[in-house]
């Protein structure tokens, strides 16, 4: 175990040196938060960055989620996927919705609409779909399914950042869609999140929800909460928003490598990209090891983490298997989700991985296929 710890992902940091003079004027100007001009001037350059009409930045993706729910006032049960970090599910309990789980597509990985219109009932309220791996939903058909029963139409794109489709910018999909600026996502502010929508007035509502539900100096008009994103992270946003693109094209040289080396394995399924997609951000590196390759998933696991290679299994358990879910309606049939789940392995993928990193992980992938 001599070799350096490869981890799943590493955040990008810019060189310190250049943080240095935002944090200079943020000590000079102390306004540290409730908006400012570093939080005024990330919300516009997410949105054009996005090409979406509007952004509203907060504390973290969690609350984000909760804060759509509560502006588009969703309460009952809402259709989910079992196949996405748990705080997707988390979210609907702390907003008094119901999970309704519904099984995946097996290419994009994500809700399938027919499965989804199976699942509604006359309490269904809302779907929250996920874009897992930053793959696209079939958002055409979730909005039909959404449009013919009037649900609301919300997307959890805690792993689309920046993703853009052929159409229209993936983001600008539903009644709206959040972000997640976590540390191990491909866009971060250490924490934070945001949330992406169409309408004005919904904007303006979430921006009430974030503070407290204060309008101006003493109206206080919803039950807000406190998930304002403070201007030290709105900063250190703006200023990695700017090397983005290099982080992203980084990324996308490692999956090339790793897909010519994985391709002619016998037993691992790789993911093809989705048609309409024209830029990938590379956010997470799955592949699938089936009952065909030397060893099995969590055997493969093991014999990397021997060789200090950290891969996830991203998403296992499903969420439908947590203990507090496992009653939830649907969880116990869901036969696509639980096969992904059952064989899928996440590698190291981030812009700083070196060379000598990547071939690392390849070598020892590779000897692992040889029986
Ligand atoms: C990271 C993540 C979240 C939660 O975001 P936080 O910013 O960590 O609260 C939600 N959903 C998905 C799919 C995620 O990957």
């Amino acid at each position: 175990m001599s070799d350096k710890p490869l981890y799943v992902t590493e955040p990008a940091l810019p060189p310190f040196e250049q943080f240095e003079p935002l944090l200079r004027e943020l000590w000079a100007s102390h306004r540290l938060t409730n908006g400012g001009p570093y939080h005024d001037q990330l919300e516009a350059a997410l949105a054009a960055y996005l090409a979406v009409p509007r952004v509203s930045l907060l504390a973290n993706g969690t609350l984000a989620l909760m804060l759509a729910l509560k502006a588009l006032e969703v309460e009952g049960e809402v259709i989910t996927t079992p196949y996405s970090f748990v705080a997707t599910t988390h979210a609907l309990m702390w907003s008094n919705c119901t999970p309704v789980f519904a099984d995946i597509d097996p290419l994009s990985l994500n809700l399938d609409p027919a499965a989804v219109e199976a699942a509604i009932t006359p309490r269904t309220r809302a779907i929250l779909a996920v874009h897992v791996y930053g793959r696209p939903c079939d958002t055409a058909g979730l909005q039909a399914v959404a449009e013919r029963h009037g649900l609301r139409l919300i997307y959890d794109a805690a792993h689309a950042f920046g993703v853009r489709l052929d159409t229209d910018s993936l983001m600008a999909a539903g009644d709206a869609a959040i972000l997640s600026f976590h540390a191990t996502k491909v866009f971060h502010t250490f924490e934070g999140g945001a949330i992406v929508c169409r309408d004005e007035a919904l904007k303006a509502r979430i921006d009430l929800l974030r503070n407290f539900g204060f309008k101006g100096e003493t109206r206080v008009l919803a039950t807000g909460i406190n998930a304002k994103m403070n201007e030290l992270q709105a900063a250190f946003g703006c200023l990695s928003l700017g090397s983005i693109d290099g982080e992203i094209a980084a990324r996308a040289r490692i999956t090339a490598r790793y897909d010519a080396a994985f391709a002619h394995l016998p037993g691992l399924r790789l993911l093809a990209p989705l048609p309409g997609v024209t830029r990938h951000n590379h956010g997470y590196y799955p592949l699938f090891v089936e009952p065909g390759f030397a060893l099995s998933r969590d055997a493969l696991y093991d014999r990397l983490r021997e060789q200090n290679i950290i891969a996830r299994r991203y998403f296992y358990p499903l969420i439908s298997d947590f203990d507090m879910y496992r009653a939830a309606p649907g969880a116990d049939h869901l036969p696509v989700a639980r096969r992904m789940a059952d064989t899928v392995l996440c590698l190291p993928l981030y812009g700083a991985l070196g060379d000598d990193e990547v071939s690392r992980v390849i070598d020892a992938v590779s000897a692992a296929a040889r029986p």
